[in-house]
């Protein structure tokens, strides 16, 4: 059998399943609004949360990086890529959260590889949350450590784990707002039990970070944690920060280590030196967001007011991240049609990136959305229920 003929197989089943994935080509920046095929649709499907991502005090810090840096870095950042603009990122970044150092990797999925790989061998473990980011757990994969995991957010099923026997090092690993389902770990309690029983606690908080705490510091410094109690910060620069990039914030020696054995650091380019200053220009702007922040949380209230006269079945949070659980993949792809057929852009989320049975619209909100848009999302939600 040729390739191509099982490769096309495969394909067709999974689109029986209703598990086809296709890509939306975009013609407008990203906003609340953007562009598909010469039509406007209003977006619940972004990351941008701050709406910074088309802020044109941010393009210019990228404009001016151009004509300061030009494009490329040139080399990975241990030969000769890592600009004055990256040390500046890292050692602003350090400042704002309150942590010795900071590390900028060119993405988050590279972060997570990267920290798992040079932190952990066959000898050590480390316990997962079961919802944790996909990322994640193919760090844990590669690092060749034991993966044990717990039931989401179970504090008993995280103790049972802590307490098996163990010879190497422990590291546990949480995001801190769950990406698909928008609720925020028990961090405190986590960290207690990391704590006591000597075990390292790495924070993925890609959806927190820029959103929660003061000044937008995340969840750690939300629940008033700082580098005692999560020793291993990582977060991206591509979501609330409206850019791309990721970094990892830490002691000394964690930083260090990183930069000497992190493969996933080491074996790749650094990222333009510009989009760098860019990157200073939002962490500027996230540490003055808190207007954007209130106006984020307004909306979200809106919203789950407006879908609980609905009826609307919602998963408990309270953050950007709004789920609106549907179930079968089959149904999430057609409501996810029907708001389309309306002019809305929200995408269906199936399995494998959620559990089997819990297909899910991710209705995600901005700093940019007006009452005006929710109420549209709103009618257009009660429309489909009709
Ligand atoms: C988006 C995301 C990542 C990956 O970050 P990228 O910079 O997009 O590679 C990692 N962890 C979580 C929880 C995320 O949501």
């Amino acid at each position: 059998m040729s390739l191509d003929f099982s490769l096309q197989q495969q394909l067709d089943e999974r689109r029986r399943q209703s598990l086809y994935r296709q890509r939306q080509v975009v013609d407008s920046p990203q906003g609340v609004e953007v562009e598909v095929e010469g039509k406007r649709y209003l977006s619940f499907s972004s990351n941008d949360y701050l709406g910074l991502a088309n802020h044109p005090q941010i393009i210019a810090a990228f404009q001016q990086g151009l004509s300061r840096w030009g494009v490329g870095s040139g080399a990975a950042h241990l030969v000769s890529g890592h600009s004055a603009a990256h040390h500046a990122l890292e050692e602003e970044l350090a400042d704002f959260l309150e942590y010795p150092r900071v590390l900028l990797f060119s993405s988050g999925y590279q972060a997570n590889l990267g920290i798992h790989q040079a932190l952990l061998g066959r000898r050590d473990r480390t316990i997962h949350d079961r919802l944790n980011h996909a990322s994640l757990l193919d760090g844990a994969k590669l690092s060749g450590a034991r993966l044990l995991r717990y039931g989401h957010s179970d504090l008993n099923g995280l103790e049972r784990r802590l307490s098996e026997p163990a010879n190497g090092r422990t590291m546990v690993v949480t995001d801190g707002i769950f990406s698909m389902d928008g609720d925020n770990a028990p961090l405190p309690a986590i960290a207690e039990k990391c704590l006591s029983r000597g075990a390292t606690l790495l924070v993925d908080d890609a959806h927190g970070i820029g959103l929660q705490g003061p000044q937008g510091r995340g969840t750690v410094a939300k629940f008033g944690l700082g580098s005692t109690e999560v020793p291993i910060l990582m977060a991206t620069l591509g979501k609330a920060f409206g850019v791309s990039g990721a970094f990892v914030a830490g002691s000394e020696p964690l930083i260090e280590t990183l930069i000497q054995q992190a493969r996933t650091y080491i074996y790749t380019t650094a990222t333009p030196p510009a989009q760098a200053e860019a990157t200073r220009k939002a962490v500027e702007l996230v540490r003055e967001g808190a207007e954007r922040r209130e106006q984020l949380q307004k909306m979200v209230a809106f919203f789950r007011e407006g879908a609980a006269t609905l009826k609307l079945n919602l998963i408990h949070s309270t953050t950007a991240i709004q789920p609106l659980l549907v179930g079968r993949s089959k149904d999430a792809l057609k409501l996810s049609e029907q708001l389309w057929q309306q002019g809305i852009l929200v995408a269906p989320i199936r399995p494998p990136t959620v559990a089997e049975g819990s297909a899910r619209l991710r209705i995600t909100f901005s700093a940019n959305h007006t009452e005006s848009h929710l109420d549209q999302l709103l009618e257009a939600l009660a429309a489909c229920s009709r």
